[in-house]
């Protein structure tokens, strides 16, 4: 049987593994080389404590001060503001108090997978040392600052995820670089980084191509279907056979997705990051600072600072002031931090308004699947949307229950 995964990213490339691995002939599709999307230039982080809706309460208590704020962590292009409407309405649905708690049960229910999911993708395809062994510390000035978060830490003692409170002293132990501004953090062991998310994509299409797979570079612009699927329609007119197609291509989906008769309520919240070769420090954990909004990973090739949310759309050019703001930020937790030589890079997060995913079977065509909207967390995802994404094609049963991450939900 012939499978089209379209969107060669981190979601993608690990599906079309999968699926190759179970015996379908599957042809991974992308208009660019693999990896160079979102899947890119994230930071590099299996956060796995990080699931939290962002239509959560403590989020909207901020979002005035945010939007009045030019150097604020979410910034919406006013010119963009009209075609969010739609988007924020479903965002405005997604923060009903009962809505949440299902949010929060369903992102927790991946989060609590995603360790082990990806330590087994790499260990069965040879790519362990692509992981570091450290956890992350979240940072707060002072009592006050891990109050305000207070929320997050209880939403995952709920869940049971594994943190520990730690004060000014370890911290200086666990990573002497940080300011003395840092009076305490938690630390999350659980939440391990990858040492660069690119050579890992190209590593796992590299397994992909091994196991029999095929990958093909081609822009998709069409598909031709009866009451199943039947070709993929690239660019130029040449067309692929396809008896299932899955749909990955990131925040790009949606247009997939229209073109199929399956409007999603897709966004991108683009990000930011600065990659930067001589830091002139050395750091092990990663850092999340959540009052300041930034998070710095040390990385293969220096260390990367990014975060940030801008809403603006697919097409509109970068603003790399939004990646100068987070090494300002980045700087006062790291007051030795050089960044002379560095390299900034903008990238799309695939957002749906209530954060978790959709991980589905289409709900109008035979042999059409979609696997898209991680937003934040599409690396931490994609080993276990692999697995449930290639049970749910192949007719296995999902070791999760799938329906809360359908379609046709919204
Ligand atoms: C600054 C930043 C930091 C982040 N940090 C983290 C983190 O620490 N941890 C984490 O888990 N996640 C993080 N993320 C989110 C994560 O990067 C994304 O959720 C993830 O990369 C999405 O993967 P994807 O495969 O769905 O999309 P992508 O990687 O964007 O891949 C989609 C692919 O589809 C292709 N495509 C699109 N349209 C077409 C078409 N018509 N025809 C052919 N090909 C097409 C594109 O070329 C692209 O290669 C971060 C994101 C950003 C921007």
């Amino acid at each position: 049987m012939a499978t089209v995964v379209i969107g060669a990213g981190i979601i993608g490339t690990a599906i079309a593994h999968d699926l190759q691995r179970r015996g379908r002939q599957v042809v991974l599709v992308d208009r660019d080389t693999p990896g160079r999307g979102a899947s890119f230039g994230n930071m590099a982080s299996i956060a796995v404590t990080e699931f939290m809706p962002a239509s959560r309460h403590s989020v909207w208590k901020q979002i005035p001060g945010w939007m009045l704020d030019p150097e604020g962590p979410v910034r919406v292009r006013p010119s963009y503001m009209p075609r969010l409407v739609p988007w924020f309405l479903r965002f405005i649905a997604a923060s009903r108090p009962s809505k949440l708690r299902a949010l929060e049960a369903q992102g927790a229910a991946l989060c609590a997978r995603a360790l082990d999911d990806t330590l087994a993708l790499l260990r069965e395809t040879g790519l362990q040392d692509q992981i570091s062994d450290e956890g992350c510390l979240s940072l707060y000035a002072d009592e006050a600052e891990f109050k305000a978060d207070r929320d997050h830490i209880e939403i995952l003692e709920r869940f049971g995820f594994p943190h520990e409170v730690i004060g000014r002293q370890a911290i200086k132990a666990l990573e002497p670089e940080l300011s003395d501004s840092i009076g305490l953090a938690v630390r999350f062991p659980q939440n391990r980084s990858m040492k660069d998310p690119y050579t890992l994509v190209l590593a796992l299409a590299e397994r992909f191509i091994a196991l029999g797979g095929r990958v093909e570079q081609g822009d998709v612009v069409g598909f031709t279907r009866s009451d199943a699927m039947r070709d993929v329609v690239l660019m130029g007119g040449r067309t692929i056979p396809a008896d299932e197609v899955v749909i990955c291509a990131g925040a790009f989906s949606a247009r997939l997705a229209g073109m199929l008769g399956e409007p999603i309520p897709l966004e991108t919240e683009r990000g930011y990051h600065t990659q930067i070769m001589a830091p002139g420090i050395t750091m092990k954990h990663s850092i999340i600072w959540p009052a300041k909004a930034f998070m710095v990973t040390p990385t293969a090739g220096g260390i990367r600072v990014g975060g940030t949310v801008e809403m603006a759309g697919l097409d509109a050019a970068p603003d790399y002031r939004r990646a100068k703001i987070t090494v300002k930020r980045a700087r006062e937790a790291l007051p030795n931090l050089r960044c002379e030589d560095a390299i900034e890079w903008m990238g799309h997060r695939p957002a749906l308004p209530d954060t978790v995913p959709i991980l589905s079977a289409s709900a109008r065509t035979k042999g059409l699947f979609y696997a898209t909207g991680h937003g934040h967390l599409g690396l931490t995802y994609a080993a276990t949307t692999a697995r449930l994404m290639g049970d749910l094609i192949t007719g296995a049963r999902p070791a999760l229950d799938l329906h809360p991450y359908r379609i046709n939900r919204f």
